[in-house]
């Protein structure tokens, strides 16, 4: 580590243009922090050459593995470590968005956050356009951090009380120079109206909105910083079922016209239908079936997926649901089975499940699955 560090202090001086040398000197000139002008100074600064990958994709996510310490006992002796991911692979490809599913504790919401750097990694790779996020220099990852969003669950709790909504949407607009200074408030009302806001509200406070016009505002507060990939953590589970369909049609009309990439964690299976071109399955931390949405839900393949998603409500009082009951609760993530961590809850489960890992595997075009029943 100390070897980059000087590395890069070695390397910077010779490849800064004009303009960061000047800003470096302390003028008052903005750093160019447009993705291109990033990834050439990532190239030279950090002294490491981006990583070769597929030009197609966003985020490139290998073998990632998050394990938190458990403290114990007066003195906080490790007691062991919860494996909330443990080494989940995949690609999503520009301007489409993946779905991610599970029932609560699987790590989903654990995989958004080490993808945008909010947790650090245990083990693997993250690529954000080629860039190794959890290897950046802290000054690049800051300027990186507009191009790579979240947008939380809870509109309530994720908007400060004491700010108007021009300043929610506008402090990071001028952090990161986003527009310059003489075109900050009409940019700030353009990008409220393009998420159903009215401009004349944004000397408004939080608490003056409802639900939905919330998390309009975290939203807005998001395409405004102009980002390329979207984490968004269970946006609608707090909302009414008719303010949902609002907020899915924005994000999906804001993915058209910006070209957004969104990664979208839920454990609403019909939202998750109705917004993603892909699907990701997690159980217990691990990545069990992943493939085309038009795949995953006409043709489940992993007996997880297929019990998950017969649970998914059928609005026709004709047609009889044959609903597969899993058996027992959801192991903990600190002392996860052996072999398949699904097998004592699996109605296929077979001799080797208990003592060998599935890997994931591609049986079919783009469709991927870690079970035994497809070695
Ligand atoms: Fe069930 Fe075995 Fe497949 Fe695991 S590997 S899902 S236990 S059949």
């Amino acid at each position: 580590m100390m070897a980059e560090e000087k590395k890069t202090d070695e390397m910077a001086p010779s490849t800064m243009t004009a303009q960061e040398s000047t800003a470096g000197e302390g003028a008052n000139v903005p750093m160019d922090n447009s993705l291109e002008a990033l990834q050439a100074r990532i190239r030279y600064v950090d002294g490491l050459p981006r990583e070769p990958h597929d030009e197609q994709n966003v985020i490139e996510v290998s073998h990632l593995m998050k394990y938190f310490p458990i403290k114990v006992g007066l003195f906080s002796r490790l007691g062991g470590y919860v494996r909330a991911v443990d080494d989940v692979s995949f690609n999503i490809k520009r301007g489409t968005t993946m779905g991610l599913v599970g029932e609560s504790g699987c790590g989903k919401t654990t995989v958004g956050k080490t993808i945008l750097r909010l947790n650090d990694k245990t083990a693997g790779q993250i690529l954000f356009n080629g860039i190794d996020i959890h290897r950046l220099p802290h000054e690049e990852l800051r300027r990186l951090r507009p191009k790579i969003q979240m947008i939380f669950q809870d509109p309530y709790s994720s908007l400060s009380p004491r700010f108007p909504v021009n300043e929610i949407i506008g402090e990071a607009v001028r952090e990161h120079h986003i527009v310059p200074n003489a075109e900050f408030d009409d940019y700030i009302d353009q990008v409220m109206l393009s998420c159903g806001l009215q401009p004349y509200h944004k000397d408004r406070y939080p608490h003056e909105f409802s639900g939905g016009q919330r998390q309009r505002i975290c939203i807005a507060r998001s395409i405004a910083l102009k980002p390329d990939f979207i984490v968004c953590d269970e946006p609608v589970s707090a909302l009414d079922v008719s303010i949902q369909a609002q907020i899915i049609n924005l994000l999906m009309d804001l993915q058209n016209e910006l070209g957004l990439t969104y990664l979208f964690i839920s454990h609403d299976l019909s939202v998750v239908e109705h917004i993603s071109d892909t699907i990701g399955v997690m159980y217990l931390g691990n990545l069990v079936e992943h493939g085309s949405k038009k795949e995953i839900f006409s043709r489940p393949l992993h007996p997880y997926t297929e019990a998950l998603f017969s649970s998914i409500p059928v609005p026709d009082p004709d047609v009889k649901m044959s609903r597969v009951i899993l058996e027992g609760s959801i192991p903990s993530p600190a002392n996860p089975p052996s072999g398949c961590k699904f097998h004592t809850r699996c109605s296929k489960c077979m001799a080797c499940c208990s003592e060998s890992v599935p890997e994931l595997k591609e049986v079919e075009t783009g469709h991927f699955v870690a079970c035994h029943l497809y070695d």
